[in-house]
């Protein structure tokens, strides 16, 4: 990293010896600025593109599915697949049997000759590429000798086998005859693995009560077919999450009587699995925005909670226009629950049932616990985000505690937080967040980690500031924003997840993108007009899978304004902020003042300032960020009416992740 000092002292000898002195008068400042001189380079130096910041961004030719706008054309489309699956937990030997029978719905104007599969448990297994070449010690945990991976029984079409090859997380089904565009085809597979002992998005976890399963990425899912990419066949490594279809289910899941099963969707069969009392609760539980307890601490593992304790039960699950479908099942969970309120886009109210599911070992979870537990937490952020940006489209939220740290799906979520509030509260708002990115707004995470993870920390950062009743935090993005600056090896926002040097997968995919988009919030655009283009967006694109030139082109059709220079800045380099102030004072007419400031850094914005006057007072002032376009220098007029200046601070509400603070502050 070269930028700080040495371009600093590059450019401030420019603009003292030549800039500020050299001033075309015919131009006479018809706002506060005054031209200075480019210096390119220093601007080079600090990796900004001297030609093309400010021009606006060059996107691919827009068409007739994704329009220049921003918004999906007349002729978008995106496949459907619907799966009817039985399946069976072994909870003896830690390992899921299942059969599914798979509706693919050719939406495309194209014939589609074969089709892809994602085989994601083939990550487990030891030589899988994942395992082999990416974060072994992740997703292995050193244990070189499970025997994960799917075990295909078959694969059939009509009774008919079909002809398959697997190639490490995909397999490529040949068809019997092609699908035509509009078409239907079915076909059925028989599948079964052994569950990990580690825990990557799922698993199995001993507790003192039982065991908690948590199964995901579980099934042989058909992979998009897209207008963008065709078949989207990029391996399931570990960093990238997943890019599915949208598509309804019906999910049978056999398990000990046992066992309570929350998941995806909405449990069809209550009066087979539920006794009368546990149904009784529920009913009360959604007309109460207070949980009520439907299986308590002490009645864990006691035959009242259950119709029947021996032998095994089918739970049955459907959900509509959802990506995935994932589930929990344990012996050892209190279950509480209660309704969250939900305002459709008519204005209709509508509740949502919120539940959590959690062993006696996640005390912070307790409905009973003094910080409020986990169903409060989750009815927080659905009611939230519902206002802040869509209403909640789905009928239930269940939070689960298990062996996964973290993780969202559908209607369910994982968190592993356990014995502290605040730690559970986090981690479950950021899972529930994701209801809206990926959930409702189907973006492709294999490739971009970004537009889910940082579009969800964004919003998180207005619900945290919500939920304790404090004004927004963001020191730690900030922080993380600096430091990633000036770091030597530098990844952009927009590298896919499994591309991006491992630490730097959450500053860079979560922290500063979610710090990007409240800067353009509170100080580039300002909260109406983001908002407005920001609630466009996810108007335009719920329930459809945007990619990153729909977002930028729609952010900048909706609210108006050219951002090349920031998406360029922030998204698409390397490079951190830094302003200077170099000096101040009265200017010749006795009247204003002036303050010079600097661009030393690889990205540009408005550059907010607060002038201090040698009588106490104070103003906030601003410069635009076209100051940039033409110089990295500026000296500012000031309307100081004759009052002398005795200090200028650049940013003073801290919000700019300025990789130099020490050059901030200019002092009489
Ligand atoms: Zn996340």
């Amino acid at each position: 990293m070269k930028h700080p000092v040495l371009s600093c002292l590059l450019v401030v000898v420019a603009a003292s010896m030549l800039g500020c002195t050299a001033q075309p008068k015919a131009r006479k400042p018809r706002h506060e600025l005054e031209f200075g001189p480019i210096d390119p380079a220093a601007r080079r130096a600090a990796g900004l593109d001297v030609d093309s910041l400010f021009e606006a961004m060059d996107y691919a030719a827009p068409n007739e599915r994704r329009l220049a706008s921003g918004a999906p054309g007349p002729d978008y489309w995106q496949q459907q697949v619907d799966y009817d699956i039985d399946c069976r937990i072994d909870t003896e030997n830690d390992s899921v049997h299942g059969t599914e029978h798979v509706t693919y719905h050719n939406n495309s104007p194209h014939r589609l000759s074969y089709i892809w599969i994602q085989l994601q448990q083939n990550l487990f297994n030891p030589k899988s590429i994942g395992a082999r070449s990416h974060t072994p010690g992740q997703i292995l945990h050193g244990e070189l000798t499970f025997e994960g991976g799917d075990q295909i029984g078959w694969i059939r079409s009509n009774g008919q086998d079909l002809e398959y090859h697997i190639y490490d997380t995909v397999a490529r089904i040949e068809l019997p005859a092609p699908i035509e565009p509009g078409a239907v085809f079915n076909f059925d597979v028989d599948w079964s693995f052994k569950i990990p002992p580690y825990y990557r998005r799922m698993g199995v976890e001993r507790v003192e009560d039982g065991k908690v399963f948590e199964l995901a990425q579980w099934f042989p899912s058909v992979c998009v077919y897209d207008d963008v990419h065709g078949w989207n066949t990029l391996p399931y490594l570990g960093a990238g999450e997943f890019y599915n279809n949208y598509g309804s289910y019906n999910v049978n899941i056999t398990v000990p009587a046992t066992y309570l099963v929350s998941a995806t969707g909405m449990l069809q069969n209550e009066s087979d699995v539920l006794p009368q009392t546990l149904r009784d609760r529920l009913a009360t539980a959604m007309s109460s925005d207070e949980p009520v307890w439907i299986v308590g601490a002490d009645e864990v593992g006691t035959p009242g909670t259950r119709p029947r304790t021996d032998g095994e039960m089918a739970w049955r699950f459907h959900a509509d226009m959802v990506r995935t479908f994932a589930f929990a099942a344990s012996d050892a969970f209190q279950w509480d629950a209660c309704r969250a309120t939900v305002k459709d886009k008519s204005g209709a109210q509508r509740s949502v049932r919120v539940q959590s599911f959690y062993p006696k070992e996640a005390k912070a979870w307790s409905a009973d616990d003094e910080d409020g537990g986990s169903t409060r937490s989750v009815k927080h952020s659905i009611e939230f985000y519902s206002g802040f940006v869509y209403p909640y489209a789905y009928p239930v939220m269940s939070n689960i505690n298990g062996p996964e740290d973290g993780m969202e799906y559908p209607m369910i979520v994982f968190c592993g937080a356990r014995k502290h509030s605040r730690g559970m509260n986090g981690v479950t708002d950021h899972e529930v967040g994701h209801s809206w990115f990926p959930m409702m707004v189907n973006t492709d995470e294999r490739r971009h980690v970004w537009m889910d993870e940082g579009f969800n920390t964004f919003i998180n950062v207005y619900s945290r500031a919500d939920f304790y009743h404090k004004p927004i935090n963001v020191d730690q993005h900030r922080q993380q924003t600096i430091a990633l600056a000036k770091a030597d090896n530098r990844q952009p926002i927009v590298l896919a997840p499994d591309n991006m040097w491992h630490s730097w997968l959450g500053m860079l995919g979560y922290r500063k993108t979610g710090m990007g988009l409240v800067l353009l919030r509170e100080q580039i655009l300002g909260p109406d007009r983001f908002d407005t283009a920001f609630h466009e967006y996810v108007d335009r694109w719920v329930f459809k899978s945007p990619r990153p030139d729909d977002f930028f082109r729609s952010m900048e059709d909706s609210a108006g304004m050219d951002l090349g220079w920031f998406w360029k800045g922030w998204f698409l380099g390397t490079g951190g902020v830094d302003f200077a102030v170099t000096e101040a004072g009265t200017a010749s007419n006795g009247e204003n003042g002036f303050a010079t400031f600097c661009n030393l850094g690889g990205v540009v914005l408005p550059l907010p300032y607060r002038v201090t006057y040698a009588d106490g007072t104070t103003e906030d002032c601003r410069l635009p960020v076209q100051a940039w376009a033409q110089s990295d220098v500026w000296k500012a007029v000031i309307d100081a009416k004759g009052r002398a200046i005795s200090k200028i601070q650049i940013d003073p509400d801290g919000l700019i992740p300025d990789s130099n603070a020490r050059n901030n502050v200019w002092e009489r």
